[in-house]
């Protein structure tokens, strides 16, 4: 399988054709999957010297990393206040002082490697539909700074039309420390700093089983890789390599759709800053400019994992509630992705025993953390776990109900959200 269609597919820049693992090979670090969590471990590993294998299933960039939303979003899926509640004070804290440092990574690696990724630096914006969005975004913006992001302002009503061309928002946050980026350009731009640095990947080479004793490997179909350590990171589409992530994590689809380009007057009538927008809401929507000025709207999940029918059929009433001067705009691209959902919406790391860890869990939102938590990774390889266990410790449930009633008994949950949403309360 190659890529899956997309507005980002066709836009990719020319990358080599990898191999397929063949033989038996040995390195200090065997990561499995090329998508960010993957990449950025990697990178990091071997920008401290270390020899880094990568096998990817597919191909590099495959999964959620080449097929998002394309925006840079600080902190994580939970907040602040959810995150002290549920963890206590410190370590509230302290993710709040590494939840700026995803996107500076990001930023770095554009900027040391050159990688041309349609990097758009205007920032993102939180828009509110009523009143106690606007006081979690004012919170959020409070909170943001006692963590060392003060380039964050609020923006009432009136302004509103300077940043987003619709009228179903009372105003929004703007982060100033965001923006947004072709993703899977950054994933192959990463890919290629890794193989700059004497770091492999092998593509088309899934990873069917893991030894995960004293002296681990992971075994494709046509060869292995014996390593120091090896780190999982398959996120949603680790299917049974891992079984013991399976009950920790759901794989839930998202979908985007891409319209023709639009004039630039149209573009701008849209978001005059360029800026991408994700609203308040539970299930939210998310949207950009990309560079050839499509608008790029991506909204909804499927619990059960699965790609829809229709997909422009499922998003264009969504694209034309915000947007209703698009009526008739014609659809490029539709596609859907899967991402990993865990119970608490936290990004779930750990060790599956001394020699092997691994990253997943990003619920939605893992741009950053995923560059984040894969930078922490390397330092726990390393040896220095300090901050790594800080994610580490944070308690990660199993979905209930099995195999069999995890997905209804997570859609009534996400209905229950939804309908108070609806409700303003
Ligand atoms: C539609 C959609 C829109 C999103 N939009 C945004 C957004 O705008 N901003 C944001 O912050 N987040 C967004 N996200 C989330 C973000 O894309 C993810 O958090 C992030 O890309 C996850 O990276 P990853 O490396 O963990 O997983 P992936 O990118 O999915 O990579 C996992 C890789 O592992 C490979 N793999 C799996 N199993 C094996 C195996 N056994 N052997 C070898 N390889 C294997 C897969 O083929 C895949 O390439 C979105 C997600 C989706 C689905």
């Amino acid at each position: 399988m190659s890529y899956i269609s997309s507005y980002y597919a066709s836009s990719a820049n020319a990358a080599p054709e990898r191999l397929v693992l063949e033989g038996d090979h040995h390195c200090d670090i065997c990561v499995i999957g090329a998508g960010y969590a993957g990449l950025s471990t990697a990178l990091h590993l071997a920008e401290k010297g270390y020899k880094v294998i990568v096998l990817e299933a597919e191909k590099t960039g495959w999964g959620a990393s080449g097929r998002n939303g394309g925006q840079i979003i600080n902190g994580y899926s939970r907040d602040y206040d959810t995150i002290r509640a549920r963890y206590g004070e410190d370590t509230a804290r302290a993710l709040l002082n590494m939840g700026f440092e995803g996107a500076d990574i990001i930023r770095d690696h554009i900027k040391k490697y050159n990688i041309n990724c349609n990097h758009s630096p205007e920032g993102s914006f939180f828009a509110a539909f009523n009143d106690s969005q606007m006081k979690f975004l004012e919170r959020r913006k409070a909170i943001w700074a006692e963590g060392g992001n003060n380039e964050t302002e609020i923006i009432s009503r009136d302004k509103l039309s300077d940043y987003v061309g619709s009228a179903l928002y009372c105003g929004g946050l703007l982060d100033k420390r965001g923006g947004h980026i072709h993703p899977l350009n950054l994933a192959l731009g990463e890919a290629a700093a890794l193989e700059s640095l004497g770091g492999k990947i092998f593509e088309k080479s899934r990873v069917l089983s893991i030894d995960t004793g004293t002296k681990p490997k992971a075994i494709t179909e046509r060869g292995s890789v014996s390593a120091a350590h090896i780190v999982v990171c398959g996120n949603a589409y680790i299917g049974n390599t891992a079984p013991q992530l399976q009950s920790r994590f759901m794989s839930v689809s998202s979908q985007i759709i891409t319209t023709a380009p639009l004039t630039d007057a149209q573009a701008s009538a849209l978001l005059p800053g360029r800026h991408c927008v994700e609203d308040c809401n539970f299930l939210l929507d998310y949207y950009r400019i990309t560079a050839d000025r499509r608008l790029l709207f991506g909204g909804g999940v499927v619990y059960s994992g699965t790609t829809p029918h229709d997909i422009e059929g499922r998003l264009s009433p969504k694209l034309l509630r915000v947007f209703p001067m698009l009526q008739g705009v014609k659809i490029d691209y539709a596609w859907s992705c899967n991402f990993a959902l865990t119970l608490t919406r936290m990004p779930h790391i750990g060790r599956l025993s001394d020699t092997v860890y691994f990253i997943h869990g990003d619920s939605g939102h893992g741009v950053t953390t995923t560059h984040l938590l894969g930078r922490l990774t390397a330092e726990a390889v390393a040896g220095q776990a300090e901050r790594y266990d800080i994610f580490a410790n944070m308690k990660n449930y199993p979905f209930p109900g099995g195999r069999v009633f995890r997905i209804p008994f997570t859609a009534l949950g996400a209905w229950y959200y939804g309908l108070r949403e609806k409700m303003g309360i």
